[in-house]
């Protein structure tokens, strides 16, 4: 979502005819788009920052903008504060401080500014034009925001509460993305299943993705992320029936023990959620599916992370993003439950899982070994050319050819747990 979002920026600063450097010290315009999901992700931020500052001292003229999630949709006046050198402050998603500022008029981005009002605003999503190489691929925030209050999150609070996009600005969005060559097109939401839901007159996400199934241009079309209470059957059907819609599911389960779970306030069982994946894995044949797991929730027990250990054993995923817990302010859980387990031990079991997907991940491409894959590349990573099946692999391979935004068919002679490596076929597009 924040790729989405700085592009977002950078393609209206384009439009303000700017140009981007890679050297701070040169910049006219800093923009710092910020996570803070967890703390680590904040003090990241916190430092790029504070390093910074020399350069405003230096150079009076140059505009420091912080966008993002440490801003957030509450009152940032303690922010104000603590980094006086930021001229300007900006929610998720919305450039229209930063650009307003930029054109001199004086509007800032007021407290309580409803982000629904980025809607009314000139700034579709689109990618700026010097970042060809990602031409290919692209990123569309269909849902900003979350209504869900996951007792360990943060999102919600920052980002505020769920707004789906209308239906026709989507579509022209993803049409002008696709004038502009991009291939791909990832539809984002917290919880992207939920579009619509939000506004009763609205479409489903099985509506809006047959919809884009139909504009020309676009070769393959993905969604993330998933939230198992609101993956329907519609939705899997629609994935299987809709070729153009790739055989993807990014579907976090979090705790593999269903005390965890309700503690977590996530609203399903673990064997709501592996009958989920028995469905999917029922309608497509060759399907990739990744989750999330939290390891040191507070209080869970050894015996309760080895169920998360057991579950992703039987469910065997293709990708697993493990994180520490890590107390968010302002969250249920971190206001009223303990944060017991040590850092060492969230270390130990985050280690166990990072192995075994390892290992899972491993097994899985394997089977990849001397097959056919149809390869969407993206740019060029060194001297390879890099790209991805519809199952979402990364494959590399060496050729001459400028294969940008081309899907070719390519045979995989050497895989491991998160790459692979192939030989081109034959082109296509
Ligand atoms: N649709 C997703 C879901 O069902 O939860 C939402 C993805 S969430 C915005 C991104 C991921 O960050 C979560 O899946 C979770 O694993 C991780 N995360 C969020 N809050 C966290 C926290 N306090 N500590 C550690 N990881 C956290």
């Amino acid at each position: 979502m924040n790729v989405a979002d700085s592009y977002r920026v950078a393609a209206a600063l384009e439009d303000l005819d700017y140009t981007p450097t890679n050297l701070p010290e040169q910049a006219d315009v800093i923009v710092l788009n910020t996570c803070v999901v967890r703390e680590s992700a904040e003090q990241k931020a916190i430092g790029r920052l504070t390093s910074l500052k020399p350069l405003k001292l230096k150079n009076p003229d140059l505009v420091i903008n912080l966008m993002g999630c440490l801003v957030g949709v509450q009152d940032y006046s303690e922010l104000r504060q603590q980094f006086p050198y930021v001229d300007v402050f900006s929610q998720p998603s919305d450039p229209r401080p930063l650009i307003s500022h930029l054109l001199g008029k004086n509007v800032s981005s007021s407290k309580h500014q409803q982000i629904s009002e980025v809607f009314d605003s000139d700034f579709a999503y689109k990618i700026p034009t010097t970042k060809e190489n990602n031409l290919v691929t692209a990123f569309l925030p269909i849902v900003f925001g979350c209504s869900h209050s996951c007792s360990y999150c943060i999102i919600p609070l920052r980002r505020g509460k769920e707004i789906s996009r209308p239906y026709d600005e989507i579509i022209s969005d993803a049409i002008a993305l696709a004038d502009s060559g991009v291939k791909e097109i990832t539809l984002l939401g917290q919880i992207v299943d939920r579009y619509g839901q939000d506004q009763p007159n609205y479409l489903r996400l099985s509506t809006l993705l047959r919809e884009i199934h139909k504009i020309e241009g676009i070769q393959r079309i993905r969604f993330l992320t998933s939230h198992p209470i609101w993956m329907t059957a519609d939705i899997i059907e629609t994935v299987s029936n809709l070729p153009k819609v790739m055989p993807h599911f990014d579907l976090p389960i979090q705790a593999g023990d269903d005390t965890v779970l309700r503690n977590m306030r996530r609203g399903y069982s673990v064997d709501q959620y592996i009958k989920i994946i028995e469905n999917i894995r029922k309608h497509l044949q060759d399907v990739s599916i990744s989750t999330d797991i939290i390891v040191g929730f507070p209080g869970e027990s050894k015996t309760q992370f080895n169920r998360s250990v057991n579950l992703l054993k039987s469910i065997r995923p293709d990708l697993t993003h493990v994180a520490r817990y890590s107390p968010r302010p302002g969250t249920h859980s971190a206001e009223k439950l303990i944060d017991d387990v040590s850092h060492e031990e969230k270390m130990r079991r985050f280690r166990i899982i990072e192995k075994l997907q390892e290992q899972i991940s491993s097994e899985i491409n394997r089977k990849y070994l001397g097959r056919e894959v149809m390869v969407l590349f993206e740019g060029k990573s060194k001297e390879r050319w890099r790209g991805r099946t519809p199952t979402n692999k990364l494959v590399f391979v060496d050729s001459r050819t400028n294969l940008l935004g081309r899907i070719c068919s390519v045979k995989i002679t050497w895989t491991g747990p998160w790459s692979m490596i192939g030989e081109i076929q034959s082109t296509s597009g």
